[in-house]
């Protein structure tokens, strides 16, 4: 078993970034730079945001967050989102999701220009990753890909079987692992919470995605020997025992599916470190108008 390390891959791939935004900087007299609009009080919400927060200042990139209590109206929020895309000093703006119930996520995602979605959610930019057409990628899928890309994994004529089907893992990652690219190129089944006999689907794979928001859902009775697992999962549990007060489990049993793997990665320590990663080279691409 090796492990797909992404607190490796995203340190090297980060080092790279912030030479690029220094460049930038020097070429343009001003950093790249990233919005993040926050709305309520999510504990994982909170740290997601500061954590994206934090590595933009490591790379070189300017930040900012605007933050608004649950109360806010879903106008309020639009107006704002128009205001920061006329602003041309900003090149990347996301919202972290969820949102409250009262404010709709698709006409947030829908007002956010697809020039500055650095996130990937816009129609336009799924759209046009559909088309394999430039676009900005859904973060958390282009970091696994950079990931695959990073430790050269062999995925052509491999059957890949993605566990969940959102608009924002699930399902952009069954269509990048089925273009004609590499890493790319494999037979793909996309499952969600009505597949019957997942099990068995989850047994012929020779790549699994688990993108599900269940701890330990795959275990080991599921897994072929020699499977490259990815763990996209992030589920949290209160503890004693870290600093923090909660403790982070992925969708993978890790413990028991580890030895059976080729290739797997862990939680923490994989997927949501290279979603980051997948995030900063968006906005730098936006920065350096590489796509638009
Ligand atoms: P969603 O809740 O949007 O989607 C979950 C998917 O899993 C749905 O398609 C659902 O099926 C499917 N599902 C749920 N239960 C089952 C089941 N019993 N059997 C089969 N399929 C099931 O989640 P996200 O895609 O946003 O996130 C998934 C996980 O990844 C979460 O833990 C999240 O925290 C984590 N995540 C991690 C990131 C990172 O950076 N590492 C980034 C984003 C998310 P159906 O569509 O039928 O309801």
């Amino acid at each position: 078993m090796e492990l797909l390390d992404g607190k490796l891959v995203s340190a090297k791939i980060k080092e790279d970034i912030a030479a690029e935004a220094l460049d930038f900087f020097n070429k343009n007299g001003r950093k790249p730079h990233l919005v993040a609009i926050l709305v309520g009080n999510d504990g994982g919400s909170e740290t997601y945001v500061a954590s994206k927060m934090r590595n933009c200042e490591k790379v070189n990139f300017q930040s900012s967050l605007v933050r608004y209590d649950d109360h806010v109206s879903e106008e309020e929020v639009l107006q704002k989102i128009r205001e920061i895309n006329a602003d041309e000093t900003v090149d990347g703006l996301i919202v972290q999701l969820p949102l409250p119930k009262h404010i709709d996520p698709e006409k947030v995602t829908e007002t956010i220009d697809y020039r500055k979605d650095v996130d990937g959610f816009h129609p336009i930019n799924l759209g046009r990753m559909m088309r394999n057409l430039p676009c900005f990628i859904p973060a958390t899928p282009y970091g696994i890909m950079l990931m695959l890309e990073y430790y050269q994994i062999e995925t052509s004529g491999k059957h890949a079987v993605v566990v969940g089907r959102s608009n924002i893992v699930g399902s952009p990652m069954s269509i990048l692992l089925a273009r004609n690219s590499q890493p790319g190129n494999c037979t793909v089944t996309l499952t969600h919470s009505r597949t019957k006999n997942l099990p068995e689907f989850i047994k012929q794979a020779d790549i699994i995605v688990a993108a599900i928001g269940k701890k330990n859902f795959v275990t080991a009775d599921m897994v072929k020997d020699g499977a490259i697992i990815i763990d996209v999962g992030i589920n949290r549990e209160q503890s004693s025992e870290t600093k923090s007060g909660y403790k982070l489990f992925g969708d993978v049993d890790f413990e028991n599916v580890a030895s059976k793997s080729s290739w797997i990665s862990p939680v923490p320590g994989g997927v949501g470190l290279m979603t980051i990663v997948g995030l900063l080279k968006n906005t730098l691409k936006s920065a350096k108008k590489e796509i638009y």
